[in-house]
């Protein structure tokens, strides 16, 4: 017995999560494209269906949620019966590393993937296994490679985060064929909505005992305040997840804000088709300056700068003019700098900043004036 307080195995090692800033000093009216949020918000029936749910807040919430997953099943042509909602997306991977993975047992995800797999992971006392990329593209061979009879759990987002890329779902499918019959495939659709025609794996959780999807009202729903996100795979699954689910994990206007949005898929259509439209004005306007970047699926770029010196001299001067991104070293990515796709003004104030950076980098180049240093930012 041990003679003093302290928590389990695993918890004092994880590294606390960084939120995407929101303010700059001195600052204002800093436009933030840090944090993947829509930057056109809720649908107005989401916001409507918000202010009417203030007259039930004195009581308790339904627990077993089954208007919402009613809504999410019609909406996505799914059984509302294998649907459980959560406080995010992210309480959702927290409840399938709870229930599944323990001490001794590995959970499996990539090199650049979602930092809540690492987080959930040993927060539940298993061990993360971080796997190579294919130059920042999810790997399916070196997954298999690293999985064996420890292995409990496989998380991959598709798209990911932040490397903006996806998998087709041949591959996935190989994914899920070639796993150890102990472990389960979790397949994050956090940004699937940005995708024309992809169900987020919506099929494969249908058909297969080992493919869980999560997904999220965080990003295209534009709900990422509020804190509502949904898994969906098979009835053995979802039903020990729902034993370790807070009865009243969701509040009443989670509940009835997110049917609401759900319910308006003429917003999402508007939402997904401006995204696509900025981010590929903004993925060409930041290669034309010299700043590539993969093709993105998703509501972001990840930006490529020559190294981290440039990138983090690039963020800098970006948080000087007002603009707000993602350092994303924490995803082993130091050189890159991911930039949500905001509005139409956003985009092009951040392009326009970023050619900024790369002509004055160029012009004080071999004079031995480093860029942060010559703007005084
Ligand atoms: C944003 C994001 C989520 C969503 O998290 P929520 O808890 O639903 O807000 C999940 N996975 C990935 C990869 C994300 O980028």
């Amino acid at each position: 017995m041990s003679d003093r307080i302290q928590p389990q195995p695993g918890i004092m090692d994880i590294a606390l999560y960084q939120g995407g800033a929101a303010h700059v000093a001195g600052v204002s009216d800093a436009i933030k494209l840090s944090s993947n949020e829509n930057p056109f918000g809720a649908s107005e029936k989401a916001k409507e269906a918000f202010l009417r749910a203030v007259h039930r807040i004195h009581r308790y919430p339904n627990t077993d949620h089954r208007a919402l997953r009613q809504a999410i099943g019609e909406a996505h042509g799914l059984d509302a019966d294998r649907i459980i909602c959560g406080v995010g997306s992210d309480e959702i991977i927290h409840f399938l590393c709870q229930a599944y993975a323990g001490p001794g047992n590995e959970v499996v995800f990539t090199e650049h993937g979602f930092l809540m797999y690492k987080i959930s992971t040993m927060a539940a006392g298993a061990t993360p296994v971080e796997v190579k990329e294919r130059e920042r593209v999810t790997d399916v061979d070196a997954i298999l490679a690293a999985c064996n009879e420890r292995t409990r759990l496989v998380f991959i987002a598709n798209p990911n985060n932040p490397t903006g890329t996806m998998i087709g779902l041949a591959e996935i499918e190989r994914l899920a064929n070639g796993l150890p019959p102990q472990a389960i495939l979790v397949l994050d659709g956090a940004y699937a909505e940005y995708v024309p025609g992809y169900d987020g794996g919506a099929w494969m959780a249908t058909t297969r005992p080992n493919v869980v999807m999560t997904r999220t009202f965080s990003k295209i729903y534009g709900l990422g305040g509020l804190r509502i996100g949904w898994g969906y795979g098979p009835r053995e699954i979802i039903d020990v997840l729902n034993r370790i689910r807070g009865p009243f994990n969701l509040s009443t206007v989670q509940l009835e804000v997110a049917e609401a949005a759900v319910r308006d898929q003429d917003h999402v259509d508007r939402c997904r088709a401006e995204n696509a439209r900025m981010r590929t004005w903004l993925a060409e306007a930041l290669a034309e300056k010299g700043v590539p970047s993969d093709t993105s699926t998703a509501n972001f770029i990840l930006a490529r700068f020559a190294d981290e010196a440039e990138a983090v001299a690039c963020d800098a001067w970006l948080q000087s003019q007002g603009l707000i991104v993602r350092r994303v070293a924490g995803y082993n990515l130091p050189n890159c700098l991911r930039i949500t796709v905001g509005d139409e003004a956003s985009c092009r104030r951040v392009a326009h900043a970023i050619g900024l950076f790369k002509a004055r980098a160029t012009a004080t180049e071999g004079q031995g004036d480093g860029f942060v240093a010559g703007a005084g930012a």
